[in-house]
This record gives structure tokens, sequence and C-alpha cells, in this order.
């Protein structure tokens, strides 16, 4: 007797349905895909008990007429492609025809749909996948489709789905994809019969974004700028500011041509965009979407259609990296109008030129670079001395330290130049320099209120930046050591040594083999001024391992020389005297990403008069 039997139809489509319906939120996704594909204007999602005893999608899209109703009953029955070449060109969102027939197959099934101009409509019942009633029905123009006791015959799959809540909130994220990815479609969403959502159709994606999440979450995004060669893509949507992550992946969102997608290359390209812009484990907050031709994506590689595969993942990776780049390079800009750079004020000018910079300047590094360390040493000058240069017709820097021009206008003696008092006050929407908390926190005041500056991380970003142009450009200023020091590694160490020989040198790391598995190192950057050059060595050769585990290699140099500029950056506790404070926010507004250091850390935080307000309760 022969062992091999074709499968009844209804075990068939459950079988399938294993694949595509894994819990209510995958139905309503599948749902409401379809309603989109009918070119729906309005969609209605209800759910009762997370979904598990009702799904409803009720839609004012194109309808079927009573034979199409039945044939979409069927497996492999769609309206959306026809040959293999559709197949390779897909522009709808569904096109497996496998959706319905499984719902169908698990659940107490009900399909009541009308074409616009017809006479009358039709109801379909599907009761476990066997057709129990089909009548013509005289519904609205479009569709409704409720699914009731969702695995009823399948108990074994009911037994994995979670609680209620859990699935509702599965349930309501399906929605939002689908409301993002779709600005001009209005979504109602009501569950246990209470209304959840309420989105109308709206023109742009930040209404619809404003709509779910709020104007406070709009106004810390940025619009995707992809200029360029994009010929192949095109990339828009919003994007966090630096600084604005997540600790989960929630809100990074993809479509591609509309459809909500997980991709590798995406997640990893938005990683590398962002780069040192956020906090280790923290995600971006990104709506990005990604229009390309249809051929150039494949999205036949799962049955629940959330992965593609992408003809040039490396095309897309680079566009991806580039908009992101470009669009935090632009948020700059917006932060710099908010953050006004301290500037000097005219007449003060020529003085300012002349002042002594106590701060090491970023444009004379290579000169100054060597003796960055003595910059940062506690200030050999007495505090009083600073306040001298101020009096001593200093320049009229709108970095006045508070105290000084408050305790000046209380002083007849008059001392302080009578202008410098006047531009102290009348700027106040810049930069006002309070003083410094715990010899760490710059503190200053703007129009906005309290603006609280971490000296050490804005060092790093500064030097950071400095020594990425220098790597990119003539390389960093290296220094001979007196006697060259050679050091052992182990075997595994060693290979590794040598085959980043050239990014070590390119770091002004003057290091060669020198033996089996000896090394010799020459020079080292001026700025290191390491004691010991092999312990040095080593500690980098570990760093700079685990950094490749994880990273390509570009970014591996700059992993390395984030973490190297942190450990020779202004230490806290190092006191800044107010000039060298004024030069350190001057050039970390100069920035590419001056609001936070290369870990991500912020390097400002403002503090609005509104919240102190809400804080001691002036405000509610
Ligand atoms: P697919 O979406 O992959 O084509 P489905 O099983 O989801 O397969 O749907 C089968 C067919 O039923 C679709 O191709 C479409 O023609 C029709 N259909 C399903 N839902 C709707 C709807 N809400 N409005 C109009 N037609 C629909
Ligand atoms: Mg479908």
């Amino acid at each position: 007797m022969s062992r091999i039997q074709l499968l009844p139809e209804t075990l068939a489509s459950q079988v399938a349905a294993g694949e595509v319906v894994e819990r209510p939120a995958s139905v309503v996704k599948e749902l409401v895909e379809n309603s989109l594909d009918a070119g729906a204007r309005k969609i209605e999602v209800s759910i009762q008990r997370g979904g598990i005893s009702l799904v409803r999608v009720v839609d004012d899209g194109c309808g079927m007429d009573a034979d199409d109703a039945l044939l979409s009953l069927e497996r492999h029955a769609t309206s959306k492609i026809r040959s293999v070449a559709d197949l390779a060109a897909i522009s709808t969102l569904g096109f497996r025809g496998e959706a319905l027939p499984s719902i169908a197959s698990v659940s107490r099934f009900r399909l009541t749909t009308r074409e616009a101009g017809a006479v009358a409509g039709s109801e379909i019942v599907v009761n476990g996948g066997r057709i129990v009633t089909v009548r013509a029905g005289g519904e609205a123009p479009g569709t409704q489709l409720e699914v009731r006791s969702l695995f009823f015959n399948l108990p074994a799959r009911r037994k994995f789905l979670r609680s209620a809540n859990t699935e509702s909130r599965n349930v309501e994220h399906q929605l939002q994809l689908q409301a993002i990815g779709h600005p001009q479609v209005g979504f109602t969403f009501l569950r246990d019969e209470r209304l959840v959502l309420q989105l109308p159709p709206v023109a742009s994606l930040r209404d619809r974004i404003r709509d779910l999440h709020g104007a406070e979450l709009v106004a810390r995004l940025l619009e995707v700028k992809a200029s360029g060669p994009q010929t192949k893509f095109e990339i828009s949507g919003l994007t966090g500011r630096a600084g604005l992550g997540r600790s989960t992946r929630s809100q990074q969102l993809v479509f591609v041509n509309g459809r909500a997608i997980e991709s590798p290359v995406v997640t990893g390209a938005l990683r590398e965009g962002y780069h040192t812009t956020l906090m280790k484990g923290q995600f971006p907050v990104t709506f990005l979407f990604l229009k390309m031709d249809p051929m150039a994506v494949d999205v036949n590689v799962h049955p629940a259609k959330r992965e593609v595969r992408f003809r040039d993942p490396a095309g897309v990776r680079e566009a991806v990296v580039e908009a992101i780049r470009q669009t935090l390079e632009s948020g700059r800009c917006d932060w710099q109008e908010q953050f006004r750079a301290p500037e000097i004020l005219p007449q003060a000018q020529t003085a300012a030129a002349q002042i002594p910079s106590s701060f090491p300047s970023m444009r004379e590094f290579e000169v100054n670079v060597a003796n960055l360390h003595r910059h940062f040493q506690p200030s050999a000058t007495p505090e009083h001395e600073d306040r001298e240069e101020l009096r001593g017709g200093g320049p009229a820097l709108n970095l006045v330290p508070k105290s000084a021009w408050r305790t000046a206008a209380a002083d007849d003696s008059g001392e302080l130049p009578a202008e410098q008092k006047l531009t102290a006050v009348s700027h106040d929407h810049q930069f006002q320099f309070i003083g410094v908390l715990n010899k760490l926190y710059v503190l200053m005041e703007n129009a906005n209120g309290l603006v609280l500056v971490d000296q050490h991380a804005a060092h790093e970003r500064v030097l950071f930046e400095e020594l990425r142009r220098r790597i990119e450009e003539k390389g960093v200023p290296s220094q001979r050591l007196l006697l060259p020091q050679t050091f052992d590694l182990p075997p595994r160490d060693a290979e590794w040594v040598e085959r980043n020989l050239s990014t070590l040198q390119k770091m002004g790391i003057g290091v060669e083999p020198f033996g089996a598995q000896t090394f010799k190192v020459d020079s080292l950057p001026t700025f290191l001024n390491s004691p010991d050059a092999a312990t040095f060595m080593r500690d980098v050769i570990d760093e700079l391992r685990s950094a490749s585990n994880s990273s390509s290699s570009v970014r591996l140099g700059e992993d390395m020389i984030a973490k190297t500029v942190c450990r020779h950056a202004v230490k806290a506790n190092d006191p800044l005297r107010y000039l060298e404070v004024e030069k350190l926010i001057r050039d970390l507004l100069e920035c590419e990403l001056p609001y936070c250091c290369p870990h991500g850390r912020p390097t400002m935080i403002q503090i609005s008069n509104a919240e102190l307000e809400k804080k001691f309760g002036r405000k509610v």
C-alpha cells in the first residue's frame, strides 16, 4: 500500500497556517494588508480578549464580487500576481494567496464584501476550513472580516498564545506599524469595545507620528535627508537626533516599498550611521522608508513576508549609512540655533585675538598636542588672577562669569568696564557662564534655562573629531620613543597585530614585527604620553581585538580612537579656568556632533525654565 498521500485541503491549509498565522497579531497583519492592497482609505480593527476571541477588520476598499469572494478562500488564489515575472517585481503587500484560506482553516470565519457599484454583496461563513454558508448580503461597500475563536480546532497552537494583554499589545504594535507605513489611511482600533486608537488620514508621516506618539517625540526627530547619487534607492522618513535612543528596537521601524520589514542589513546600517552618537546598547528611534524598484528586492523569503532579500545589500547599507550621517549632520545646525554659540562681541574682537589661549587649540593641534597634558593640569593660576584678567580690560566675552558681573554691579568702584556689564546682561539669549560644579560640570544659562556641560565628555568629543580628521588627512602626529621597546604576544594576538599593522600605524603607533611573535614599538601618538609603551600596546591590542569582533574596519579605528582619547581627555576634577571653558564650549559647538561624547553619553543637558518652574511648584 502506498505510504504517501495527498493531504486533504483543510489539513494542508492548517499546515500552511502554521507559518502564516502565529497569533492574533499575524491575523491582523494579513487582514490589514489585504485592506491596504484593496485601496482602503479607512480601516477599523476591533479585537476581543487580545484577538483570541475576535478579530474584526472592516475596510472601505474595492470589495469583491461573489465569485472572487469564494475564490479568495481557495489556497493559492490571488488577484495580485499572475506570472513568474510578477513574482519578481511585487508591488502589493500580499501575493501568496495563502492568508485567507489559512486563517479560515483555524478559526470561525465570516467574510462579507461588496463592490462599490454592486447591487448586492456576499457573505461567506467558514468553520475550521469548512464552508457552511454562502449567501447574498447587503453590507456597505468594502470588506468586513471576522475571525472568531482562533485555533479553536488546534488546541496545541492555542496553548502557545499568551495572555490577552500581551496579545493585545502585539496587535497594537502591528497596527502602529501599518499606520506609520500608511499615513494617508485612517485607522481605528477598538479593544474590548474601548477605543484605543483613532488616527485620521493625514498628509505626512510627521503628522501620523505626532498623532501616535505626541509632539514631543516629533520635535526630536529629523527629516531624513538623502542627497547625492541615490539613483537606485529613495530614502526618506524621520529619525531621532543624535542621543535619542531607546533600549529596545520597538521604535526602529523600517519600511521597504511600504512594507514593514526586519532587515539585519538595514539595522546594521542604522547602527553604523549613528555610530558614536548613541550609547552602547541603545537603539535609534527611526521611521525609515526605502523606496526601490520592486525588482531590486525579493519579498518572497518568508511566509509572513517580514524578511526581504536585497539584490544589492552593500548598496542599501551604504545608502542608509550615508543618509543617516547627512541627517544627523543637518540636525546639528538646528541644535546650534537652540544652543546659540557664544559669540565674541564686535568691540571685543581685537582684544579676543590677543588672548593667550590657555586651552589647547584644536586648530593648532599639531603644535599643541605635545603640551596637551600640561594644559589640563590643575591650573597654576590662582583663581583671583582669572578675575584680574577680566578686570584688566579683558575682552567683553559673552561668557563673563555671572559671579563677576554680579559683584561688579554691586561694586561702585566699577572695575568691570560698564559696557561689559551691559553685554553680559543684554545678551541673555546666549550663554552666560555661571560656574563649575564638582570641578566637572560647567553650568551656564541661556534663554531656555540652565545648561550643564560635562567638561570631560565635551573635551572627549572635541579631541575625537580632531583625531578622526587627522587620520583621514595627514595622520596623527607621533613622537619617537627614546628607547624602542619590544613585546611578545601569543600567536593569535600576533597574527591579529600583523593584519592590523597599517591601522595602528595610521594612528601614530609605530609598531612593526621584530621576530615571530615579537613586535617593536618605536613611536606613539604625541598626546598619549604613556610611560610604558609595551603595557600601553597590550591594552590597545586587547581593546582593538574586542572591537574588531563586532565592527567593520572603519569603525574599528574610530572605536579605538574614541577609547584612547577618552582616557587622555580632561579628567573630571581638573579645574578649568573660565577662558578655557569658553574655548571648550566654542570648540564643542564646532564639532560635527557636539551633543554627545564618542561613547554616546551626552555632553550637554538643558534644564528648561519650564522644568524648573514645575519642580518648584510654580506651575503645574
Ligand atoms: P494575497 O493577499 O496574498 O493575494 P489572501 O489570501 O490574503 O492572498 O487574499 C486573497 C485574495 O482575496 C486577494 O488577492 C484579494 O484579491 C482578495 N481580498 C482579500 N482581502 C480583501 C479585501 N479586504 N478587499 C478586497 N479584496 C480582498
Ligand atoms: Mg493577503
